[in-house]
Formats: C-alpha cells, sequence, structure tokens
C-alpha cells in the first residue's frame, strides 16, 4: 500500500505518465481512502493546468476503481 510520502513523489508521474497499471490502482486506491492526498492532488491538478485531463475518483465505489480492486484482491 502506498503512503502519503509515496504518493505526492509519485503525483506529477502520475499526471504525465508513464505509469503502470498497478501503480495507477495503487494510487487510486491511496486517493479513494486519504481525503488529504485527495485534496493535495486536486490542487495539484488545478495548479498544473491539466483540468480535464485526468478525473478524480470522486466517489468510493466508481466503476474503474471497484474493477481494479477486484483484480488486485
Ligand atoms: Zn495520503
Amino acid at each position: 500500500m502506498l503512503t502519503c510520502k509515496d504518493v505526492s513523489d509519485m503525483a506529477s508521474d502520475y499526471m504525465d505518465g508513464p505509469t503502470t497499471l498497478l501503480q495507477r490502482a495503487n494510487f487510486r486506491l491511496h486517493l479513494l481512502m486519504c481525503v488529504l492526498c485527495r485534496r493535495y492532488f486536486r490542487q495539484l491538478k488545478l495548479a498544473s493546468g491539466v483540468m480535464g485531463k485526468f478525473e478524480l475518483p470522486a466517489e468510493p465505489g466508481d466503476e474503474e476503481t471497484d474493477a481494479l480492486v477486484s483484480k488486485l484482491n
């Protein structure tokens, strides 16, 4: 499981790529569980002007995340 530090280290890679499916899954899982990182990442996204390029998981249980979680389990 990623730590908050891992997420902040990965954040720019995550937006710019390249990342693996597993990295993206772990990243999304952390964001789903950690409001601090969700807030941080939203700020980062706003600051870097990539609005619309990437949708944050707004609520737990969105379909893509469910699919990823079921693969990981
Ligand atoms: Zn976190």
